[in-house]
């Protein structure tokens, strides 16, 4: 393991003395997990504030989709600010427009579409059930257990990866049902085909306590974030479509996390060859610039009445311009090198759980990849402190991870990550890992 990249004790002093400033000023609810104070970012690195160089393989959470600083991005950036900072959606400008052309080109379905602007995943979220609601007259939704969507009323309603999320913000939206997101790993139905018994679990919510008639939308991540990177077995997300479909339900997917090359192809459900009616983006979206986008079918957003749904900072010329560029980038570039380096990663990752046995599945798409730690024995014990060790000592060897889901360490590297970047990555985490089991077992 090489820490020469590392130039001082972590945290060092200077990133000490910001963090008590902070302490000071800011709120406490972030949930920070390791001292990482930043100075600057290139591609899948990043420095902190004295001097310590990291590999960044969690992208400021999957952000960072075409790498911290890409010039073409930061070129882009200062061509717009240097125009005009700030119009508001009242108006109209070249940026927003041939955003939306780019996202109607690309939107998951064979048919136009429409999309409006905002600054985050939450509103993105927002937009959406707004819209379903708008467009179908009916109230109630289906969203799934697991499920991270944001934090705000309406999204915070379906969140529930961790309680800590919803604790003390009762009551939130109501009208929301939830139900297992399929996981074959940890199966909470007896049979082989957990999708299945979703789907059929779901009808049986139709018929007794949730009428189908009164169901606006299915909420999904097509591969499931926060709850753990897990990826739907085939044949579900074709069978939520067909349910849809049967009783005249839309199907949003929130691709916030799983979009925009993240997974190797423009968007998760690509995968699946499955079309939702409306797709929420943000995230990579902009390459760290916030935005959030709802794209939908044409045929439905045109449904929405002057004034039914807007906002100041939407379609912003700066955040626009970001967003050009990083299509561009991950069009012609970036998807398929994430599908390339995933393959890598996973292959690689593999070769680490045969040799270490608390690695229970390694599981994902492209750079949107999980291993799960279990405890040993045959029960698949979630080892939850092994995951938070894992994580610190990455960081004090210069990597930085995150976790997710039950027992997961999550890698979402951005995009234009290198071989040699991944396999670096993968001593590092190798050495993480024997020193976590070390320690665990002292
Ligand atoms: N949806 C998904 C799938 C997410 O992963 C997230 C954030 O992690 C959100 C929505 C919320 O996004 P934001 O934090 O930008 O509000």
């Amino acid at each position: 393991m090489s820490t020469q990249h590392l130039q001082t004790e972590l945290p060092g002093p200077k990133a000490r003395a910001l963090i008590a400033r902070d302490a000071a000023v800011i709120t406490p609810s972030y949930p920070r997990d390791y001292p990482f104070v930043m100075s600057h970012g290139c591609g899948s690195e990043a420095w902190d504030v004295d001097g310590n160089r990291f590999l960044d393989f969690a992208a400021g959470i999957a952000v960072c989709s075409t790498g911290h600083a890409h010039p073409q991005v930061v070129a882009a950036i200062r061509e717009a600010a240097g125009k005009f900072l700030h119009i508001s959606s009242d108006y109209w400008h070249e940026g927003m427009v041939a955003l939306a052309e780019r996202l109607a080109r690309i939107a998951p379905w064979d048919e136009p579409a429409m999309s409006f602007f905002c600054q985050s995943g939450t509103e993105a979220v927002e937009g959406a059930l707004k819209l379903a609601r708008y467009v179908s007259g009916r109230s109630r939704f289906i969203g799934f257990l697991g499920g991270f969507h944001g934090r705000t009323m309406g999204s915070l309603a379906f969140t529930s990866s961790k309680y800590t999320q919803q604790k003390g913000f009762a009551p939130t939206m109501p009208g929301v049902t939830h139900v297992p997101y399929p996981n074959a790993f940890r199966p909470l139905f007896t049979g082989a085909d957990q999708g299945r018994a979703v789907l059929d679990y779901i009808r049986m919510l139709f018929d007794r306590s949730v009428p189908p008639s009164e169901v606006a939308a299915i909420l999904i991540e097509p591969i499931q974030g926060e709850g753990g990177y897990l990826v739907p077995p085939q044949g579900f997300l074709a069978g939520l479509r067909a349910l849809c479909d049967e009783h005249g339900i839309l199907l949003v997917f929130d691709e916030v996390q799983s979009g925009v090359g993240r997974t190797g192809k423009m968007f998760a459900s690509e995968h699946f060859a499955v079309a939702p009616d409306i797709v929420t983006l943000a995230k990579g979206l902009g390459s760290g610039m916030p935005i959030g986008a709802v794209v939908a079918k044409r045929r439905i957003m045109q449904q929405w009445k002057r004034g039914a749904h807007g906002n100041t900072f939407g379609g912003n010329p700066i955040v626009c311009a970001a967003a050009n560029a990083t299509l561009d980038l991950v069009t012609q570039e970036y998807a398929a090198n994430a599908a390339q380096m995933g393959e890598h990663f996973m292959a690689r990752l593999r070769d680490l759980a045969r040799r270490y046995p608390c690695i229970g599945e390694v599981r994902g798409r492209g750079l949107m990849i999980g291993i799960e730690l279990i405890e040993p024995g045959a029960e698949r014990a979630p080892a939850r402190a092994l995951v938070d060790a894992v994580i610190n000592r990455a960081y004090h060897n210069g990597l930085l991870l995150l976790s997710c889901g039950v027992s997961t360490v999550r890698f979402m590297p951005p995009l234009c990550v290198s071989a040699a970047q991944v396999d670096e990555a993968i001593e590092l985490l190798r050495a993480s890992l024997d020193q976590a089991l070390a320690k665990a077992n002292a």
